[in-house]
């Protein structure tokens, strides 16, 4: 990478992650070793809770997650369109339909307002989703009481797309606990918080759904002889009991994640002084910053700010690209993508989704980012502004 280029994300790789990895490839177990079961352990300490589920990436284990509760031919699964295509592409894979609720214009995460008012509708048309799927966008918690609540009077599940939310916290307890959800899903791709180079989790508190997402990210096999339909104390038998793919992590991966954990809270603690550090410098400029959401302290996966339109923001992006300071923009609204437009005309509009889209840009925003760049990244946009 040259020297004065800056990227919106990137990994952190120490000295003991290499050793840890090393270590695997001198061992006996490159995958579906004692190293999976190790990286499962500490991340249930981590997040809280009861079982913890490591696959090969975030979009497996989303997958993953909403079969194992259900979700398939004639389900309905809603989320936001200010997310990757992943959180609904998975739900679509399965067969489920798809439709998205509006984001809160502040909190750039799903508007509780506006799920409430699409329930009511749904309830009247009788057309209700099986599942709601909020993401904790830039890693800021959701306002996650409020969905629960909703969750009881309109009959759904909810799996929380907790991809930039690996140290995050909501009223005291880490994003993962589970506590207002059937399961969080996690991402461990480089630009994300911790990483594996490829890996993802799934976080539950009901060891139901632990057995049948274990059973899913191997081929819906089955070594525990107490379910098997068939022949019993044959030593080499295993089931298979319903229909899926590979979705493994290698041990190797799970090492570099065991290790990439323990540092957790120092990666946190450097995102929230950079952020405060943004927010800080931006005071004085027409820039709008993500807010919101009662109990909840943010992992920072991404700094977004919010220029006053979009020609302001494709001139700042452009400015900024040309500084070497490789702003990035999250998100397209899924909805808008073609595939989804070619897949149905009535998706809900949106319209918060699409005035927050054209005028986002991610800011700089990682663990290793030293000041100096720093301090470039917030003078540039400065000039900007001020020049
Ligand atoms: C990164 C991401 C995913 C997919 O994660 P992978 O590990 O790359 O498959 C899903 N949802 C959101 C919100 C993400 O940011």
């Amino acid at each position: 990478m040259k020297q004065n280029v800056i990227p919106y994300g990137r990994q952190s790789i120490e000295k003991e992650d290499i050793e840890a990895v090393i270590a695997v490839l001198k061992s006996d177990f490159l995958t579906q070793g004692p190293g999976i079961t190790r990286f499962q352990e500490s991340l249930i300490k981590s997040f809280d809770s009861g079982f913890v589920s490591v696959l090969n990436n975030a979009t497996a284990a989303l997958y993953v997650a909403y079969k194992a509760i259900g979700v398939g031919p004639g389900s309905t699964v809603w989320t936001v369109p200010n997310t990757f295509v992943a959180t609904s592409n998975a739900a679509l894979l399965l067969g489920a339909e798809v439709d998205f609720v509006d984001i809160d214009p502040n909190s750039f995460c799903l508007s509780v307002d506006d799920l409430e008012v699409k329930l009511e509708g749904a309830k009247k048309s009788g057309s209700l989703p099986d599942v709601v799927v909020p993401v904790h966008f830039g890693g800021l918690p959701c306002e996650m009481s409020k969905i629960f609540e909703l969750s009881k009077i309109y009959n759904f599940k909810v799996v929380e797309d907790a991809s930039h939310a690996v140290g995050a916290f909501y009223n005291g307890s880490p994003v993962g606990s589970c506590n207002f959800s059937e399961a969080s899903v996690f991402s461990f791709h480089p630009v994300k918080i911790i990483t594996t180079g490829e890996g993802g989790a799934i976080s539950t508190n009901s060891s139901e759904l632990n057995e049948k997402i274990s059973r899913l990210i191997s081929h819906g096999i089955t070594r525990d002889e107490s379910l098997f339909e068939g022949q019993k104390g044959l030593p080499w038998k295993y089931e298979q009991l319903e229909l899926s793919l590979n979705f493994r992590m290698p041990d190797i991966l799970a090492a570099l994640g065991e290790s990439q954990l323990t540092r957790l809270s120092s990666n946190i603690n450097r995102r929230l002084e950079i952020s405060d550090r943004y927010k800080k410098a931006f005071m004085e400029l027409p820039i709008k910053i993500q807010s919101g959401t009662t109990g909840a302290i943010s992992s920072w996966h991404l700094f977004v700010i919010q220029t006053q339109d979009d020609i302001e923001r494709l001139n700042l992006y452009n400015f900024l690209r040309s500084k070497g300071v490789l702003v990035n923009v999250h998100y397209i609204p899924v909805h808008h993508q073609p595939f989804y437009q070619k897949l149905s005309k009535d998706f809900y509009d949106c319209p918060n989704s699409l005035t927050y889209y054209s005028r986002a840009i991610s800011l700089p925003m990682y663990h290793s980012l030293e000041d100096e760049k720093l301090d470039f990244v917030i003078e540039t946009v400065k000039d900007f502004y001020l020049k």
